[in-house]
């Protein structure tokens, strides 16, 4: 079956509302989460899965809880973040941890309600490595993102934006496929992709990471300027 001829998928990647679709959650003998080894029988990136519990197109499956669809009705803007982080992972929501806050904030200070936007992320599965009890976030690979690339072509096809913010270097890769698009020269441009724009900016987790607080304020403002030029450009 064709991702085109797929039939329409609200229940697929999307995660309803209220209901998180949860899978196994592994954890060692003394209830912290472990890395469990993946097998090349656990991935096959050719499958063409019909929802994300039954996705194998790569290995990040194996040490989620869950995948974690996009939020949102068909809307104008996109926002496309990295991947679900330890607390999105257990919620079954995107960008509901510190990240999801800071993003709430730079939404309301560029005056755009987040039920009118559509937010996911490029790879829809937590990537982690176990340090003592937590679990710390590793950049998803290159063949992660193409694998996932299954799901955001559905939800571009699905949601129909007309301008899709790449939050991040990751985002930015995944939206622009096949193109070498850095981030930092592209930082607050619109960028012409199939059928939509991309506005180009940092991941909310940069304005919270980054170690000075004036490094943090212009982050946090670049994202409510990408914000308000995907409005604008939403509009015109
Ligand atoms: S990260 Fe994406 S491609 Fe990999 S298993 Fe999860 S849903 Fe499938």
């Amino acid at each position: 079956m064709s991702v085109a001829s797929r039939p329409k998928r609200e229940a697929r990647g999307a995660a309803p509302e209220g209901r998180a679709v949860r899978g196994p959650v592994r954890s060692g003998h003394d209830g912290e989460p472990v890395a469990l080894p993946v097998e090349p029988a656990d991935v096959d990136p050719r499958q063409q899965p019909a929802s994300l519990d039954e996705c194998r197109r790569c290995g990040l499956w194996k040490n989620a809880t869950q995948g974690v669809g996009g939020q949102g009705r068909r809307a104008p803007i996109m926002l496309v973040g990295e991947q679900p982080g330890d607390k999105e992972d257990l919620a079954g929501l995107p960008f509901v941890g510190p990240a999801g806050e800071l993003l709430d904030a730079a939404l309301e200070e560029a005056g755009i309600p987040r039920d009118e936007v559509y937010i996911t992320n490029a790879v829809k599965h937590f990537k982690w490595e176990p340090r003592g009890k937590r679990r710390m976030h590793k950049t998803p690979g290159q063949r992660e993102v193409l694998a996932c690339r299954y799901w955001l072509d559905d939800e571009l096809q699905r949601i129909g934006p007309r301008v899709v913010v790449a939050l991040g270097a990751t985002a930015l890769g995944a939206v622009m496929p096949g193109k070498k698009v850095p981030l930092t020269p592209n930082l607050g441009k619109a960028l012409p992709a199939a059928g939509h724009t991309v506005v180009a900016t940092y991941h909310p987790s940069y304005a919270l990471r980054t170690p000075d607080r004036e490094s943090r304020r212009l982050a946090f403002e670049a994202i409510v300027q990408a914000l308000k030029l995907a409005r604008r450009l939403e509009r015109d």
